[in-house]
């Protein structure tokens, strides 16, 4: 018997000495007392009751030890669950419940207050530090430092993972063993990562970005990684002269270019940058080109799929494009109406299939039905187009497409006009419902540091450019768009904000 994602990711480490996790603290965990202390919290939650399938849900903070929980779930066959830091009690009753979680670990900071959330979802709570500290890590203290690894096949669930909630209410997606190692497989050699590698981690572990994609490469490469508690400019930039790659969402990258000490020469040994979870404005993949002389490797994933494209490791990395579908993973653009294929350079809903695609959404048949046809194509609700070389470009999400007076408006063709106007850093289109035209399309504003931008000269210069229906009707300058912690503009938040502006 075995377990294929234990024994991919985590069992060919055992006894190993190479440095695994190198702390902002300058501690090195190696790879072989990373595994000991994996059996030691299996072991732990083996006592509590745990058995293979049950879901194990955990908020608590970036560390070491967090990393080492979820692989303890693998090795006992668990079913991983981490949730975003930032949820309230009152969300976390929800993914609670929802998920049926046997055991909740949570900050002790925490304990009190989410006792009863926890009590009424039926999960034991335990509590976990990020210094080693909590019940759960006390569980762990005395016990054997070897577990018995449970036996588990490639289609069993290794996790939940709620998607962000950018659209709506986050869906629980059921992912295999087979869709963790088949991506982590495809990522390490489309990316070239080896043991040589020290990714620099700055990533949110509660996310696929940071969980899966960083993580799981870097055990199957063999390397190091910097594993920073949060994206600290400072401390990343402290960090960069010991990295060999880093993964970020974009506003790493925006932010790093604001900082004066990010130079050239502070990144010259770097191997690759890479970006995802939101889309980085080509305007930021050509300033970190003319500043550091590296092109960040964009590529496009979702909770539900894992990665599904990326640009080429070796040739042109096309700012404002996701790339190639990954091997493996075929990818086709449909019209949402009637899913019949569209042709390259048709705008239409992106669909994926391949080993890296979920199970189906937890416990929503009827959902899952609907997004995830019978032949394995999942329907992932974003629009875009493959030019005549095969980029894939994402246009913006379907519920994000403005439909005014029976017309057709990608927010994002008006967004790339707004960004190439004097004095604006980004802008935001949202569609606002509008007694005559049922919906209409009003832009948000952000200028850059200092700027006034000339309203009128913008719209005079946008009635140029674009067709009359897709004018934005208000533009409204705001100090900054509202995003989630992985970088996500939260459209949703903007358009209920702005309601009843034609009210
Ligand atoms: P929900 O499904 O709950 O509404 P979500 O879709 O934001 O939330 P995630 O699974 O975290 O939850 O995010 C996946 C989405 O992120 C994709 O569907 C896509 O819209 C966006 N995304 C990821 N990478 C990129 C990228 N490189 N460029 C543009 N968008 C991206
Ligand atoms: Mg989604």
């Amino acid at each position: 018997m075995s377990n294929p994602l234990f024994d991919t990711l985590f069992a060919p480490h055992a006894g190993a000495d190479t440095p695994f996790l190198l702390t902002g603290d300058g501690d090195t965990i190696t790879h072989d007392a990373f595994l000991r202390r994996v059996a030691k919290l299996a072991h732990a939650l083996s006592g509590l009751g745990v058995e293979p399938g049950d879901r194990v849900a955990a908020q608590v903070a970036k560390s070491p030890d967090a990393l080492a929980l979820y692989a303890a779930c693998v090795q006992v066959g668990a079913v991983f669950l981490p949730l975003n830091t930032a949820y309230t009690a009152h969300e976390l009753a929800y993914f609670l419940g929802d998920s049926a979680a046997r055991v909740f670990v949570a900050d002790p900071a925490d304990a009190q207050s989410l006792a009863p959330v926890a009590a009424d979802a039926g999960a034991e709570l335990l509590t976990l530090d990020a210094r080693g500290g909590g019940t759960l890590a006390a569980l762990a203290a005395d016990r054997p430092d070897r577990f018995p690894t449970a036996p588990r096949h490639l289609h069993d669930l290794a996790a939940l993972l709620y998607t962000s909630g950018t659209t709506g209410r986050s869906k629980g997606a059921m992912l295999s063993q087979e869709n963790l190692i088949s991506n982590a497989r495809v990522l390490a050699e489309t990316w070239r990562f080896t043991d040589a590698d020290v990714l620099l981690h700055a990533l949110p572990i509660f996310h696929t970005h940071g969980l899966f994609v960083a993580t799981n490469v870097m055990l199957l490469a063999g390397g190091a990684t910097i594993f920073l508690p949060k994206f600290d400019p400072d401390a990343v930039l402290r960090a960069l002269p010991r990295a060999t790659a880093m993964m970020g969402v974009p506003t790493f990258y925006t932010r790093l270019l604001d900082a004066p000490e990010f130079t050239r020469e502070l990144v010259a040994h770097m191997r690759l940058f890479v970006s995802g979870s939101a889309p980085l404005l080509a305007e930021t993949h050509t300033r970190f080109e003319e500043r550091t002389g590296h092109r960040i490797l964009e590529r496009y994933g979702m909770t539900e799929t894992n990665m599904s494209t990326s640009n080429p490791y070796e040739g042109d990395r096309r700012a404002g494009t996701v790339g190639f579908p990954l091997p493996g993973v075929e990818l086709k653009i449909t019209d949402p109406a009637t899913g019949a294929a569209l042709d390259h350079g048709q705008i239409g809903q992106i669909e994926v299939r391949g080993p890296n695609v979920f199970l189906g959404y937890w416990r929503m048949p009827e959902k899952t039905a609907e997004e995830l046809r019978p032949d394995g194509f999942f329907q992932t609700g974003d629009l875009g187009l493959r030019d005549g070389d095969g980029y894939v470009h994402i246009v913006g999400r379907a519920k994000d497409l403005i439909i005014s007076g029976g017309y057709n408006i990608y927010p994002k063709e008006i967004e790339l006009e707004l960004d190439a106007m004097p004095g604006v850093l980004e802008s935001a289109v949202i569609g606002v419902p509008h007694p005559d035209f049922g919906e209409t399309p009003v832009a948000l504003i952000v200028p850059q540091a200092g700027a006034v931008p000339d309203l009128d000269a913008i719209a005079a210069s946008l009635r140029g450019n674009v067709a009359a229906f897709k004018l934005p009707r208000r533009l409204i300058v705001v100090d900054t768009l509202p995003r989630n912690t992985m970088g996500k503009v939260q459209k949703a938040e903007l358009r209920r904000e702005y309601a009843d502006l034609f009210a």
